[in-house]
């Protein structure tokens, strides 16, 4: 087993999810020289867009003011993109302190949380610190968020979360599903629907929803398709009132100047949106379909993440592959012989095949 020390992750600039619950023997391997290839954290391989990048350097000479006119000026830009109030919109340093803070806001030790499985651990981690119980529900043979089930789970559910495509399998589960959890989940309980990887596929968002819905929260992030996993940029979209018990636990959780004029920027750069969704498709397309033909079952990914079921138990491919500096993962305790593949570029998918073949026998 490669040893991973918290430090090490740090240093290496990982969102991680959580650090008092995160099981390191899944959180993957060490980081390794500059070669290393990072297919693990769902990041962007291509970084910032250039005019995001030219709106943080000039944010620099602003850095002595507080941020909070540049946070209003990106909640007031996203909510006219998507015609709505951008009193409907909450900036936050990450999407991941809104979903923690929409944990405690909507969940208690009386009303639990209810979330597929597998999916992003991070609203359960935040829970059971919280000591609200936890029902996880299996995705269903589509791979999809098994709605009926979901909402079967805990009529005292204070919250429901979907992740729409979800993380890891990056698999889709229709609106209608949605529309359904919406209109049938338990009384007084919110639906957190979190788009981290929306724009990455074709499906519609929740976001307008919430002008007629004010128990639905839907969550974004700069951190995937816009590259800025690193400069701490999320959003929460909602009623004003469901995104004022979100600020009483961290109103004050907002971004630095120039990340939130990188979102800006990114928001502002139509043409970046299309030309990245075509490279991620492209990439996870071509990698699916190299896997499927030396036999292996991938997940009918939308996303920038896919899984692959190695027919073997997944943890020790992905040591195997990082002794190789490709950086894979993570593997689900409930799903041991499959693993995620963040999609890189085209070199990367490339160079992630040669090490992959060389390193995992084709399934007959
Ligand atoms: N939600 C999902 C589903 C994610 O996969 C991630 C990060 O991997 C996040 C939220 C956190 O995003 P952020 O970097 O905005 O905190």
């Amino acid at each position: 087993m490669v040893s991973v020390s918290r430090r090490s992750l740090l240093a290496f600039g990982a969102a991680l999810p959580v650090l008092g619950h995160l099981n390191w023997a899944h959180a993957g391997p060490a980081p390794a020289p500059s070669d290393t290839l990072r297919l693990n954290y769902n990041e962007s391989p291509y970084g910032p867009s250039a005019s995001a990048r030219d709106a943080m350097q000039r944010a620099i000479t602003a850095a002595g003011r507080y941020p909070y006119p540049h946070m209003y000026a990106l909640a007031a830009l996203f909510a006219q993109q998507q015609g709505i109030a951008e009193e409907q919109v909450a900036v936050f340093a990450g999407s991941m302190a809104a979903l923690r803070y929409a944990v405690l806001a909507f969940t208690s030790p009386t009303r639990g949380l209810v979330m597929p499985t597998p999916s992003y651990e991070v609203p359960h981690q935040s829970a059971q610190a919280w000591r609200a119980p936890v029902r996880e529900v299996s995705l269903n043979a589509e791979h999809a968020h098994d709605i009926p089930a979901m909402l079967a789970a805990n009529p005292q559910a204070g919250m429901l979360y979907l992740c729409n495509p979800n993380n890891p399998t990056g698999t889709l589960t229709p609106t209608e599903a949605i529309r359904h959890a919406l209109a049938n989940k338990p009384k007084g309980s919110v639906l957190v629907v979190d788009e981290a990887y929306i724009d990455f596929c074709d499906a519609p968002s929740c976001v307008s929803w919430v002008t007629d819905h004010d128990d639905l929260l839907v969550l974004r992030t700069f951190s995937k398709i816009y590259g800025m996993a690193g400069a701490r940029v999320g959003l929460a979209i909602g009623h004003p009132a469901l995104l004022e018990r979100l600020a009483v636990f961290g109103g004050d959780n907002v971004p630095a100047g120039a990340s939130l004029m990188g979102a800006q920027a990114s928001l502002e750069d139509i043409r970046l949106l299309p030309r990245r969704k075509a490279l991620n498709a492209q990439a996870r397309d071509e990698t699916i379909a190299w896997l499927k033909g030396r036999g292996f079952t991938c997940t009918a990914s939308q996303s920038n993440c896919f899984m692959v079921d190695l027919k073997q138990p997944a943890e020790q491919v992905v040591e195997r592959l990082a002794a190789h500096h490709v950086l894979v993962g993570r593997v689900w305790s409930n799903w041991p012989q499959w693993m995620r593949v963040t999609v890189g570029n085209k070199h990367e998918m490339a160079r992630f095949r040669e090490v992959f073949a060389a390193q995992v026998e084709p399934v007959s």
